[in-house]
């Protein structure tokens, strides 16, 4: 059995195909635009990086990995991602392991990156962290005692959505003052009138403080010391984001075992929704270094 696995990362704006390695590198990667017809672009691609290994004669995936928007019921058998109004239940589990022929394993795109940072990003030998994305959405994944999250619905790490303005703007998930709500990227356009990327330095400010108080809930209630934030918005704004971040993390962070939370980039880039697929499937799968954990368990490599 190859150690190599066929990876999938569905966005709302383009799909990512690649096959990753034993080591988290990734080999033969192919992208397209979602589309109207996700399902078809999707095919091709596969299709695609599937020919280019024969005709390398390279090993073949032995799993397929996928991460994806939510929200979708556990296991990915159906998936609904917000930001894909084609797919509504759509059967994503059965339509990609006839498709591949092989064992396939789905889960949310947050929870995808987070197990890519402590694999090979910011995050690398840390045993409990939280893993936020600051983007068009907001979202999480949290490693707690060396082991992902998964949660009673497999959605834990839902760090868009814990309320950091009471009684601030609704939220699409129908609460108020969500960190979704008001740090966004969408979001900050709403509020200031124009894209997030011009943003003044007071509105780079105000959004760092509420990512950071969202983490200083998350690290003083699961003891944690590092959150990494991924993100167009988060790194597009850079040291003042985080300076802000860091701030209202240090002014949460009061109680003993908490001082000290770290608020840093991601340290991935661009491959880690490919490195976090990856990462998924070889979780399923048991595969090091997140296997063979009798109980899926994410056992990486970790020190304290
Ligand atoms: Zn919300």
């Amino acid at each position: 059995v190859s150690d190599v696995v066929l990876a999938i990362d569905i966005g709302g704006t383009k799909l990512d195909v690649g096959l990753v390695d034993a080591s988290g590198e990734v080999l033969h990667r192919r992208r397209a635009p979602t589309g109207d017809d996700p399902w078809s672009s999707l095919r091709e691609l596969v299709d695609t990086v599937t020919a280019t290994v024969e005709s390398d004669g390279g090993s073949r995936p032995s799993v397929c990995g996928v991460g994806t928007g939510g929200p979708m019921t556990p296991g990915g058998e159906e998936v609904s991602p917000l930001n894909i109004p084609a797919w509504r239940g759509f059967p994503l589990h059965r339509r990609l392991a006839e498709l591949t022929g092989l064992p396939v394993f789905i889960d949310n795109d947050a929870k995808a990156l987070a197990l890519a940072e402590g694999w090979r990003g910011a995050a690398r030998g840390v045993r409990d962290y939280l893993a936020m994305v600051v983007s068009t959405g907001v979202g999480g994944g949290i490693v707690v005692d060396g082991r992902l999250l998964d949660g009673h619905s497999s959605n834990a790490g839902h760090v868009g959505h814990v309320v950091v303005v009471p009684d601030g703007r609704p939220c699409v998930c129908g609460a108020r003052g969500c960190l979704e709500a008001e740090a966004s990227g969408p979001s900050v356009a709403a509020i200031t009138g124009r894209p997030a990327a011009e943003a003044t330095p007071a509105v780079v400010d105000r959004t760092g403080r509420l990512v950071g108080r969202a983490a200083s809930t998350m690290c003083v209630a699961l003891d944690l010391r590092l959150v990494t934030v991924a993100g167009s918005v988060a790194l597009g704004w850079g040291a003042p984001f985080f300076a802000a971040a860091q701030a209202a993390l240090d002014e949460g962070c009061r109680i003993s075992y908490s001082q000290g939370a770290r608020i840093v980039p991601a340290g991935l880039g661009g491959d880690g929704p490919l490195v976090g697929a990856a990462a998924v499937g070889r979780r399923g799968r048991g595969l090091e270094p997140f296997g063979p954990a009798a109980d899926g368990g994410f056992a990486a490599p970790v020190d304290r």
